[in-house]
């Protein structure tokens, strides 16, 4: 996901927004359309770069919110032309990890502390509205046969019938 932040305030996530991917447990691939259509659009509602395309979230299914090799790879990869980025990632359970780079100069990465502003209104909190955005933005692969698997409403529920452990998805 994407995260949508204030004008005021480039690290205060004020909304998000997934685009059409393709997701293992282990990697991502987002749907280059999909994420130019979403700055059009994103453009079109008066948001800039800076307040909607520098903060890429995304969750862990595991316990460990630690970024994983790959997690690296598509940071520097996705992330590496802006001036500056976050990777902010939340594991199941509640554990968070946010990191800043810088890409200008020497560059530089600082790991940043996560609050919740309970004061910021935050509409993606309505589970319904989340679930129906989910499922329409995400196609999940099976990481053996590399072919769509259903969605059961639980997207960890789906984990169970593939036989890893927790531990394993963790250190993937
Ligand atoms: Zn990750």
């Amino acid at each position: 996901m994407f995260g949508i932040t204030s004008p005021d305030d480039l690290l205060l996530i004020e909304s998000v927004a997934m685009v059409q991917q393709i997701c293992t447990p282990v990697t991502v691939s987002f749907d280059d359309a999909a994420v130019a259509d979403y700055f059009d659009d994103q453009i079109d509602e008066g948001h800039t770069p800076e307040t909607c395309g520098r903060i890429w979230l995304h969750t862990h299914p595991g316990s460990s919110p630690l970024p994983s090799g790959t997690d690296e790879e598509t940071f520097q990869r996705a992330f590496g032309s802006p001036d500056w980025a976050v990777m902010f990632i939340v594991a199941r359970g509640g554990a968070t990890y946010a990191r800043l780079r810088m890409n200008v100069g020497p560059g530089c990465n600082k790991r940043l502390a996560v609050e919740v502003d309970y004061d910021t209104e935050f509409p993606e909190a309505d589970q319904d509205l989340w679930e129906s955005e989910y499922e329409a933005a995400v196609t999940v692969h099976d990481p053996f046969t590399r072919r769509p698997r259903t969605l059961s409403s639980d997207p960890f529920e789906w984990r169970d019938d593939t036989g890893w452990s927790e531990s394993e998805w963790v250190a993937s």
